[in-house]
């Protein structure tokens, strides 16, 4: 035997895992920094949950009829006989720490951000890994359509802002869980009518997982569901009016987004609003990230009732459908920050219904301009929401609100919290005021 030659044979990461090394490692920072900057400018704090759970977590969370806990868990025993398994996916974890931590009793909704790896065992190809990373948003404690469309927002606008090419947003609902139990029945009848020309996996899953033919490429299968009923279609008429409202603040914020009443995810806790990205510049797997809303998982999980909405994307993703470098060079807060202040908080004096809207696309602009800035998701009264304001350390507080009677539209006024004076204004001149005022200090 030659010098340096080893008997042994050499190993290699398992199959579908990676190393992270040099400039790859760099970019991933330089990702994680921006999205942390967005994040956080928006009120959601950094969270991290253990790598391994019980594995009743995502049995009673994830569902036990989705691909996820039937085949792809990596669970095993402890030395105790306790049955554990590495986190396939974020959200269950995150609502259990926020039942063990009583996060109800903070003020609502509850924002959280994380960037963990998760592990699935998937067949590993190209985009698709068995250890991958995500990077995830939750709201947790309220159902405003506010909520969502500033969910929706914040993914959207980071992508953008880390040059993901190709980017679509597609965008349904799948209504409340008791209008999807009564859907569901109607196209399993549906599917067992068009038994002979459905693909065996469909067939195999018509009582267990029915919404999932939607997702299948085999070509009867996809005959069968032309004709299948649509869940967005028998929505109940309180289910459709909040995702009226979502689309409108998208609508509003400038987000454009295709409605795509055959979106199904892969998990069970979805309710109401859920949304998919993808990028044209990927393959096969052309998912970059998307989420929804989650309103019974909580009361899953043994909890009281609490409605909750969240997307997580893939890191692996981003980096393969990004050309890595942020939309304008020079705009990306490589460096992370330390956590900033908060500079503009939006508040709404009337009819929330009415103001809403306007006060989130001027939440959306002071984003867009780098500004942290955030708006009451909870349905606070005014005193509330400047309460609120305050408790934040909001430097300005723009206050929203409609004309006196007769007037159309409506009026802002800008209140500088720390000089104590006040100006009122047009609401499209605040980000400009706000912005201007900092170069002046
Ligand atoms: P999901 O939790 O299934 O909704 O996935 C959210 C995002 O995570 C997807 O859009 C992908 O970008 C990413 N993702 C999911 N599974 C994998 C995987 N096995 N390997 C790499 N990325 C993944």
């Amino acid at each position: 035997m030659s010098r340096g030659q080893s008997t042994q044979r050499k190993l290699k990461a398992p199959r579908g895992t990676f190393d992270v090394l040099g400039e790859e490692s760099a970019r991933r920072s330089a990702l994680e920094a921006r999205a942390r900057a967005l994040l956080e400018a928006a009120g959601y704090e950094r969270i991290e949950t253990p790598t391994f759970e019980a594995t009743e977590l995502f049995a009673r969370g994830v569902g036990a009829s989705t691909d996820i806990v039937r085949k792809e868990m990596f669970t095993f025993e402890d030395q105790a006989g306790r049955s554990l398994t590495l986190r396939p996916e974020g959200t269950a974890p995150v609502c259990r720490a926020y039942l063990e931590h009583g996060m109800h009793k903070r003020r609502q909704p509850v924002k959280l951000w994380y960037w963990s790896s998760f592990f699935r065992h998937e067949r590993a190809q190209a985009g698709r890994y068995r250890q991958f990373w995500q990077l995830g948003a939750e709201a947790i404690g309220a159902e405003d359509p506010a909520v969502d469309a500033e969910l929706i927002w914040l993914l959207s606008t980071l992508l953008a802002q880390l040059g993901v090419r190709g980017l679509r947003l597609r965008l349904s609902s799948l209504g409340s869980a008791q209008s999807r139990r009564a859907y569901r029945e109607r196209l399993q009848a549906h599917l067992r009518a068009n038994e002979a020309s459905l693909s065996e996996d469909v067939r195999g899953r018509i009582e267990l997982n029915p919404l999932r033919a939607f997702d299948s490429e085999h070509p009867g299968t996809r005959q069968v569901m032309q004709s299948a009923p649509r869940l967005l279609d028998e929505l109940d008429a309180h289910d459709a009016e909040h995702f009226a409202r979502v689309r409108e603040l998208l609508d509003l914020a400038g987000v454009s987004y295709e409605l795509d009443p055959t979106l199904v995810r892969g998990l069970d806790y979805y309710t109401r609003t859920v949304f998919e990205l993808t990028s044209d510049a990927l393959g096969a797997q052309s998912g970059v990230g998307g989420g929804g809303r989650y309103d019974g998982l909580i009361e899953q999980l043994g909890g009281p009732p609490t409605p909750g909405m969240g997307w997580a994307a893939g890191v692996e993703r981003i980096m393969l459908a990004g050309d890595g470098e942020p939309e304008q060079p020079g705009h990306a807060r490589v460096q992370a920050p330390a956590p900033a202040p908060l500079e503009l908080f939006v508040a709404l004096a009337g009819p929330r219904e009415r103001l809403r809207g306007v006060a989130f696309a001027l939440l959306s602009e002071a984003r867009s301009a780098d500004l942290s800035a955030q708006m009451d998701l909870a349905g606070r009264s005014l005193k509330g929401q400047l309460g609120l304001a305050d408790a934040l350390g909001a430097r300005y507080v723009a206050i929203v609100e409609d004309t006196p009677a007769g007037g159309a539209g409506w009026r802002t006024t800008l209140k500088d919290m720390q000089g104590g004076g006040q100006r009122e204004m047009a609401t499209d001149a605040v980000v400009h005021a706000v912005l201007r005022s900092h170069h002046a200090l």
